[in-house]
C-alpha cells in the first residue's frame, strides 16, 4: 500500500463530479467565480483578511518573498531539513538562504535563530514541517526584536494550530501548496499565500498576473502563475471536509503512537500546544533503509522526507556548505521514514502497518 489518492476522491466524489462538470461547462476557466470563492472561503478557515491563488507552492512562497521586498543581496533563514521548495522560493528572488537545524520536533530549533541574523537578514520562513507547528511565540518575538519579515511554508500545515492560532497567520504572509497528495490536495497543481496586509494581497494578484493590475498594463515584471477555476472549485468542495479529514489523521496517528512498540523504532514528538494534522507520520531508524525494505516486502510503501537535505544537494552547491555543517539535519535526512498516512486507509491496513513495525527485528 502506498499513498492512495482516490480514496480521497472516493470519499466525495459526487461533489467534485458536479463542481467540475459546472466548470466545464461554465465557459470560464481562469481567473473567475470560482477562484473568488474558494480565495474567500480559505481566508476565513484560516482567519486571515486575503488569500491570493497561485499555481502551485513553490509560486506561493517565491512570488510571497518578492512581495514583502526580498531581493538579491538580502539572507532569509529557514531550516535546513525541509523540501526543497522552501529554499527554491528563497533563492528564486536572488537572497541567500540560511539555514538552521531542526528541533526534536522536526521544525525550525527557535534558539539558534539569533546567532544567524545579521544586518542582510531580512525576513525568517518557518516550516511547519510534516504537519506539527513551530514554536511560534518565540520566532514572532525574534522577529518582531529584529524587524525582520515572517514567511510560513504552511504546504504540509493546513489548519494546524499552535496554542489555538492558525498556522499561516502568525506572520506577513502564509504560503500553501494544494499539491494532490497535500492535506488540502487539489486534482492538479495549486497554491494560495494568506495575508492580512492590503499592499501585500495587491501586489500578490500584481505578481501572479504578468505584474499587471489592469489587464495588458503591466506595472512590474511578474509571472503567470494562477489557480484555474476548476481546481477552485474542487478545492473549495474538499475545504468543506478538511476539518473531518484532518481528525481522522489524527486518529490514525493516535492509534500509530499507541500501538507501535519497538525499541529500534523512534515516534514522533509532539510540542506542548501544538496541533498537528499529520500531513506526515515519521518515524525515524537507525537502520533506515532495511527498515524500509522490510516493509516494502510486506507490501507496505514508504517515503523518505528527504534523502538529499537542500544544503547537501547538487542545487545548492554554490552555497559552499559541506556534509558535517548541519549535523542534526543530516542525521534526519540518513533516519526519517514516512509510514502509510492518508486519508481513506483502512484499520486493516493501518493493522498490516502496526504488525509490520512491531515485528522488525
Ligand atoms: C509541497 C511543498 C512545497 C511546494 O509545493 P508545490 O505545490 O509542489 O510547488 C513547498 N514546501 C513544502 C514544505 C512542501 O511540502
Amino acid at each position: 500500500m502506498t499513498n492512495r489518492l482516490d480514496r480521497g476522491f472516493q470519499m466525495y466524489r459526487e461533489q467534485f463530479e458536479n463542481a467540475a462538470l459546472r466548470v466545464l461547462r461554465s465557459g470560464w476557466y481562469i481567473m473567475g467565480r470560482e477562484l473568488e470563492t474558494f480565495e474567500k472561503d480559505f481566508a476565513a478557515y484560516c482567519g486571515a483578511a486575503h488569500c491570493v491563488g497561485t499555481g502551485n507552492g513553490l509560486d506561493a512562497l517565491y512570488l510571497a518573498c518578492r512581495a514583502l521586498g526580498i531581493k538579491e543581496g538580502d539572507e532569509v533563514i529557514v531550516q535546513g531539513n525541509t523540501f526543497i521548495a522552501s529554499v527554491m522560493g528563497i533563492s528564486m528572488t536572488g537572497a541567500t538562504p540560511v539555514f538552521v537545524e531542526p528541533d526534536e520536533y522536526y521544525q525550525i530549533n527557535a534558539d539558534l535563530i539569533e546567532e544567524k541574523i545579521n544586518e542582510k537578514t531580512k525576513a525568517v520562513m518557518v516550516v511547519h514541517l510534516y504537519g506539527q507547528t513551530a514554536e511560534m511565540d518565540k520566532i514572532t518575538e525574534i522577529c518582531a526584536r529584529h524587524g525582520l519579515k515572517l514567511i510560513e511554508d504552511c504546504a504540509q500545515s493546513h489548519g494546524a494550530k499552535y496554542k489555538g492560532q492558525v498556522s499561516g497567520t502568525f506572520g506577513d504572509a502564509g504560503c500553501f501548496s494544494f499539491y494532490p497528495s497535500k492535506n488540502l490536495g487539489a486534482f492538479g497543481d495549486g497554491g494560495a499565500v494568506i495575508t492580512d496586509d492590503e499592499e501585500t494581497d495587491k501586489t500578490l494578484r500584481m505578481l501572479r498576473n504578468y505584474g499587471s493590475a489592469k489587464r495588458y498594463y503591466n506595472e512590474v515584471v511578474g509571472v503567470n502563475s494562477r489557480l484555474d477555476e476548476m481546481q477552485a472549485a474542487l478545492l473549495d468542495v474538499r475545504l468543506k471536509h478538511l476539518d473531518a479529514l484532518t481528525l481522522e489523521r489524527k486518529r490514525i496517528a493516535e492509534r500509530y503512537l499507541k500501538e507501535i512498540k519497538n525499541p529500534k523504532i523512534m515516534l514522533p514528538k509532539l510540542r506542548e500546544g501544538s496541533e498537528h494534522v499529520y500531513h506526515q507520520f515519521v518515524i525515524r531508524c537507525k537502520n533506515r533503509d532495511r527498515l524500509a525494505e522490510y516493509l516494502e516486502e510486506k507490501g507496505i510503501g514508504t517515503i523518505v522526507h528527504y534523502p538529499v537535505p537542500p544544503h547537501l544537494s547538487k542545487a545548492y552547491a554554490y552555497l559552499g556548505l559541506k556534509k558535517g555543517s548541519l549535523p542534526v539535519t543530516e542525521e534526519y535526512a540518513d533516519t526519517v521514514l514516512s509510514i502509510p498516512m492518508y486519508n481513506g486507509i483502512t484499520e486493516e491496513e493501518q493493522e498490516t502497518v502496526i504488525g509490520a513495525l512491531n515485528a522488525y527485528v
